[in-house]
């Protein structure tokens, strides 16, 4: 079976929910157990099995099997927000006197939870080019617990080389942990040698911008037992309502994304073509650097692309941003809707490398609306950008 056909059964059993096509709503904290002999049997086991809204119910664990298998990994924590996710899986994978190598390219907030939290914890995190590949080798010490990526990087677009980053990692020891919320469907992060893979399930797996929910999955059982039995000491858990919402998005994740790659695909091609424009990053785009690796290991891209001007006045890029009818203005992704921030002007730090663009950054998100549509929106943008001028 395709893996679209897969995920419209992922997670759903009708024949315990009376033939209901979707798994109900659980709205539950307490959970009744048939005798003393039973509450002490599910005790020894806490997270199999129905126990206490905690540690999830069948709406949480029907997510947590539809994302295993969109992930092509093992087993899966659902959490309340992506950052949640990362969070979690880094205070479950490392302790004092651990060290970190974290991608330069990072969520800014996962950058932010290492400098501020794990260093107050004396965990040590050292920013890595992503570019590195095998390279990533000479960063490795014997401490050295966690390889934590990002491919590509959701502001700057550079593409990581998982296989080879895995391979050096694993040869002393290391475990590997992914940022998948870019390749969702078309990146399949444990045959490329992740041990982990995170996904901000807000963007396209919820895909309405309606409820913010992470996912963490996990190559084997091990590994899932291990980071589950830290994210349920720290007692968050995402709400009911968010992970149907959650499912309900993946079953039309496929059709959605398809649609949402074909027209940033078109945009992004058309957009290389305008002399307001200097650099397109997308590495679906054959003169993306990182198109090789793209090519080599995705099966498809998404909606989200980066776009670098050439040199114009903040006052003209402001002025094309506030005015358009569809690239609203408004942080995340992977909704319906179309949107646009600016990345430039000092709103992204590096350590390791230096993201210097050569005009005024942007980074869209291509909505369901029309590529036609969209494209003339950018065109009257482009207009608003030379009326100012400067
Ligand atoms: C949005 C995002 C996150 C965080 O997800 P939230 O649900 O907003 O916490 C993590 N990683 C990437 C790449 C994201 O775009």
């Amino acid at each position: 079976m395709d893996k679209q056909t897969r995920l419209l059964h992922a997670g759903r059993h009708p024949e315990r929910y009376d033939g209901a096509v979707n798994v109900p709503v659980f709205r539950a904290s307490t959970i009744l157990h048939p005798s003393v002999a039973a509450m002490e049997s599910s005790g020894r086991t806490p997270f199999e099995g129905v126990r206490y809204g905690r540690f999830g119910t069948p709406t949480t664990f029907a997510l947590e099997e539809a994302v295993a298998e969109l992930e092509g990994g093992s087993h899966c924590i659902a959490t309340s927000s992506g950052l949640a996710a990362i969070t979690g899986t880094l205070m479950a994978l490392l302790e004092t006197g651990d060290h970190l190598l974290m991608t330069d390219s990072a969520y800014a907030p996962t950058r932010g939870f290492c400098d501020r939290v794990l260093a107050r914890l004396g965990i040590e995190t050292t920013y890595y080019d992503p570019r590195l590949g095998a390279g990533i080798a000479a960063l490795i010490r014997p401490n050295t617990r966690l390889v934590f990526t990002e491919s590509p990087g959701s502001l700057t677009f550079e593409m990581q080389d998982l296989p080879a980053i895995a391979q050096a990692a694993h040869a002393a020891g290391a475990l590997v942990a992914i940022d998948n919320t870019w390749g969702v469907l078309h990146f399949q992060p444990f045959a490329h040698g992740a041990d982990v893979s995170i996904q901000a399930a807000t963007k396209y797996i919820v895909g309405h911008a309606d409820a913010m929910l992470g996912t963490i999955t996990t190559a084997d059982k091990a590994l899932w037992h291990r980071i589950k039995s830290s994210v349920a000491a720290f007692g968050a858990s995402p709400g009911t309502e968010e992970m149907y919402l959650g499912l309900r998005g993946l079953r039309s994740l496929p059709v959605r994304l398809a649609q949402h790659f074909a027209t940033a695909r078109e945009l992004t091609h058309w957009l290389e073509s305008r002399p307001e424009v200097a650099r397109v990053l997308y590495p679906p785009l054959p003169s993306d650097p990182g198109h090789d690796l793209w090519k080599r290991d995705f099966t498809g891209g998404c909606g989200l692309f980066g776009v670098i001007l050439r040199p114009a006045s903040k006052a003209a890029v402001d002025a094309m941003l506030d005015g358009f009818r569809h690239f609203k203005l408004g942080y995340s992704w992977g909704g319906f809707e179309s949107l646009v921030i600016p990345t430039g002007g000092g709103s992204i730090h590096r350590t390791a490398t230096e993201w210097a663009p050569e005009g005024p950054s942007l980074r869209f998100h291509a909505g369901l609306e029309t590529a036609a549509d969209l494209k003339a929106d950018l065109e009257e943008g482009f207009g608003r950008l030379a009326a100012v001028g400067g």
